[in-house]
This record gives structure tokens, sequence and C-alpha cells, in this order.
């Protein structure tokens, strides 16, 4: 009897907590209508909620409603299904959908996290339907107030019969799906803020289009048909700095970048920010910096670049990479060290990220050496690279040689996209939420390299490496010296050399987690000013 009072507090707690907060989390939980165009009697409904202007749905749901079967990792916290070849990964809180097709590995980006609520995974309805239509038949419609299965691909009356936006911590993706290739794309921006893109040979849903709702920094979306082409004009506030067009080749979506100047949307920034201290007691668990994924260059018939007297690089990124291992899991309780490899083999460049991804690392730093052709060679240093265009000589050179190795992989020429200017910019958007990250990180990493290793600093640069492309989480690349160099190289090959850059970097990570929590409590993301 005594303990009534208690159990009943309890109670009225618990009832408070959900009055209060699930509906400023999953506001307007609602369910939603699935309708089976070839057989009505499998009509059935699925959740459904509105979070910030978009409409999502339970992948749970839909799911059980096809007759797939997905399985839930309740220790990863990761809804999986298989549709075809495909498997498909849906994390909690992470808006990457990884999809596995027998050997290729990819990443699509949904606008906002999945959401885990009421024992069901939710997903951002429109964006995944459009993903799932890819590997899925027959294709789901949604005409805005319920799902339909459709009973064969209906001929595309049109071209053109929606826009997708995709705010973005520097600027603003617009994606506007097509069924077909085409041709002579051309955008322009004028000064008071238009934006122009012309379409020629195409047909658009002028009306559909229209009643786009604007995002962001688009404030009106118009369509205009005329016999030959299809205008799309977009009303965009706020300084822009640069536009891209392009027609990825395999989704056939046109996709168009809107980079800000100084980097930043501020509304956007300010709704993420607030989002993400909304959310910070659910995802704290996920946020925690509690893997690292340790990346030691090169291994088994790769053996890297090759010293003045015959270092093998392969060699030197080892002993580096486990020495780093050894010092985090003495010096950070708490946090998992996982290595793309441990010893003397041969790890393909795509599966390097692949294991980071399964891993859930939470930073991804790849250990490598530097050489020059011409040996001896006086250049001397080490050098930290974020992934980007490289834009000089010679880190594209340095890319080149570092990326050479594909070409001992089987069936590399369909492995990789070519890191072309086009498939830089859905690279690095795909990645813009680690952008800041791994720029903070470089930056300490350079920092801490300077201070304790007495090696010369040449800088935090930029190049196109190819094994940064696929890890979905902040990271950096360390060319920790130069093989072509009598001295560095004699540096590389001893103990105390590797013990003294592992122990900077380990100091680095060390710094990075400590700065990485702490703005983390205070609801703000690393590399963001003050
Ligand atoms: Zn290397």
């Amino acid at each position: 009897m005594r303990r009534l009072p208690f159990a009943y507090f309890l109670l009225c707690c618990l009832a408070a907590a959900m009055l209060f907060r699930a509906p400023a989390l999953y506001a307007q939980r609602n369910t939603m209508r699935l309708e089976f165009e070839a057989d009505p009697s499998k009509n059935t409904i699925i959740g459904t909620f509105m979070r910030d202007g978009i409409q999502y749905c339970s992948l749970t749901d839909l799911l059980q409603a096809l007759d797939i079967n997905a399985s839930e990792s309740e220790e990863k916290q990761k809804l999986q299904f298989t549709v075809g070849s495909y498997s498909v990964k849906a994390a909690r809180g992470n808006a990457f959908l990884v999809v596995n097709d027998q050997q290729r590995q990819s990443i699509y980006q949904l606008p906002l996290g999945v959401v885990y609520a009421s024992g069901s995974y939710f997903v951002p309805l429109k964006s995944f339907i459009h993903f799932f239509n890819n590997i899925h038949q027959p294709s789901l419609r949604f005409n805005g107030t319920y799902v339909l299965v459709a009973t064969a691909p209906a001929a595309p009356q049109y071209d053109i019969t929606s826009v997708l936006f995709e705010p973005k911590s520097n600027g603003m993706l617009i994606r506007i799906p097509t069924p077909r290739p085409l041709k002579d794309l051309e955008s322009w921006l004028r000064n008071d803020g238009w934006f122009y893109v012309t379409i020629p040979d195409a047909r658009a849903d002028t009306d559909a289009v229209d009643r786009t709702k604007p995002a962001g920094m688009v404030k009106k979306v118009v369509a205009i048909q005329s016999p030959m082409s299809v205008q799309l004009t977009f009303k965009l506030s706020g300084t822009i700095s640069s536009t891209e067009l392009i027609q990825n080749p395999v989704t056939k979506d046109i996709v168009i970048t809107i980079r800000t100047k100084g980097g930043e949307d501020r509304m956007v920034e300010r709704k993420r920010r607030e989002d993400l201290r909304a959310g910070l007691d659910l995802q704290r668990d996920r946020w925690d910096l509690d893997v690292i994924v340790i990346d030691p260059g090169h291994g088994g018939k790769d053996w890297g670049a090759i010293g003045v007297s015959g270092v093998r690089e392969k060699d030197i990124t080892l002993g580096i990479g486990l020495k780093l291992g050894k010092l985090i899991k003495k010096g950070l309780s708490g946090v998992r060290v996982v290595y793309t490899r441990s010893d003397d083999r041969f790890i393909e460049l795509d599966r390097r990220g692949q294991i980071a991804n399964e891993a859930d690392g939470k930073l991804f730093v790849s250990i490598h050496c530097n050489s020059l052709k011409r040996k001896p060679n006086p250049t001397r240093g080490f050098e930290v690279y974020l992934l980007r265009p490289g834009r000089t000589e010679e880190a594209i050179a340095i890319a080149e040689r570092e990326n050479a190795v594909i070409e001992m992989e089987e069936g590399y020429e369909k492995r990789y996209q070519q890191l072309t200017e086009e498939n830089f910019i859905l690279v690095t958007m795909a990645q813009s939420a680690h952008v800041k990250a791994s720029e903070a990180f470089a930056d300490i990493t350079q920092r801490e390299m300077e201070s304790r290793t007495g090696l010369s600093n040449r800088g935090v640069r930029q190049a196109g490496f190819y094994v940064l492309v696929g890890a979905a989480m902040p990271n950096v690349l360390v060319e920790a010296a130069y093989l072509s160099n009598r001295e560095d190289e004699r540096y590389l090959k001893s103990d105390s050399g590797q013990q003294k850059i592992a122990e900077s970097l380990y100091r680095a990570i060390k710094t990075y987690k400590e700065e990485y929590e702490k703005l983390l409590l205070e609801g703000r993301e690393i590399g963001e000013k003050r």
C-alpha cells in the first residue's frame, strides 16, 4: 500500500512526459491509406506523421504490407531489408540509406534522418519512394493523400512532375526527378536572385511544379512549358556564391546545387541547431564518438610507395596504425578501434569505406606516406588531406598515385565512378554533413603533428582520394612524411618516429573527441564559430 502513491507519481510523470515530448518531436502523428491497384483486398493503412514540413511514413508498415522481410538489429539500431539483389540498411537518426548490390555499395541520402518511434522506423515518404522505385516493382506513387501500389509502371506522360528541395548547411540541393536522359540543359543566375533552368525537348506537369512548396532559400518556383522546352524559374534569397547543374547518369535526376556565400544559410543553420538540441537527449548515444576507424594505407600485393632505401609504404602505415590503435585503446575508455586492416593484406579501396560504415565509425583516419617520382628528393614533411577536387597539379598527382591501386582490383572500371568535377559535387554534397567536422579534425591534426613530431608542416590540403569517398563520417587522409626524402624515410622507418606520429594522431583524436562532446552538450556542432 505504501508503494502505491509513488507508482502513481511515476505514472503521472510518464503521462506528462509523453504529453509534452511526443507532440513536439513527432507532430501530427497519423495514418495513411496504402492502396493496391491490382488487388484492393490487400489495401491497408500505414503509420505517418509530419515533421518540419516533411511527410514521414512507417517503413516498417510499408515493408510488411509489401511482403518484404525486414530484420532489425536491436544492438546496432538498424532496419535491414532485401529487395531482389539489393540489401538496404536504414539506421535510426541517420539520413543515409546504405545499399549493397552484390559487390557494390552505394549510399542514398534522404533529406532528413530516419526516425524511430513507437517500435517503427519512419522515413521521409517522397524521397524514400523516389529511391525505392529504383529497386522495386510494382512502383509506388504518392498523390498527396494516399500511397498507391501501381499495377504497372505508367508510361511517363511528363518528364518533370516534381521538384524536391534538400537544404544543406552550405546552400541548397534541388533535385528534379526525370525518367530519361535529357540533353543541353542550361542554367543561369540573374543578379536579382532569379535562377533559370532550361530543359530542351521536355514536358513538365507545370501545375504540379507550380504547386511545389518552396523551402529554405528558395522562395518561389515557376514552371513554363513552351513547344520546344521547359523553363523552371526559382526565386532565391541570400548571397549565392555558385550554382551547378548536372543530370545524374544513374538515377536520371537533374541535380542543382546552390552554394551560399560564407558557406552558411543562416536559417537552415539555426533550424538544424534547434533540431539538434531538441533531439539531443534521444540522439546522445548515436552521437557519441565511440568508434574510430584506422585505415593503414595499402597492404599485401599493394606495396604503396617505395622509399629511397627501399622502405615500403605499406609497412610504415601499418606500424603507425597499430601503434595508434594501441594508444586509443589505452587512453580513451569506451572507444572502439576498428582497423580496415591489422596485418599485411590487400584490401580494396572501396571495401575500406564499407568496413568503416558497417562498424558505425564516427571518425575515419587514413594513414599514408608521401613520395615523389624523383628520388632522393629534398621535399619533406607531412600533409593532412580533405576530400575535395584537387586544385593543384601536385595534389592531383598525389591522389593519382594513391588511387592507382584500384587497377589491381578486379572489375574496378565498374566499381569506381570517375572522380570528375560532376561526381565531386554529388560526393561532397553527400558528405556535407561531415565537412566541418573533417575540417576541424584536419586542423587539430596538423597542430598536433607539428608540435609533436618535429616534421615540417606542409599544411591542410585537398585532393580526390577514392578511399575517403565511401566513408559516411568525418574523414581525413594523413601523408605522414616523404619516403622519397632520406631524412623523412629514416624517421618513418624508426620505431620512435612511428610512435611520435601515432601519438600526435592520438592526441588529435582525443582533443577532437573532447571538443566535439563539449559542443554537443551546448547544442552546437564542431567547426561552428561562436
Ligand atoms: Zn599511400
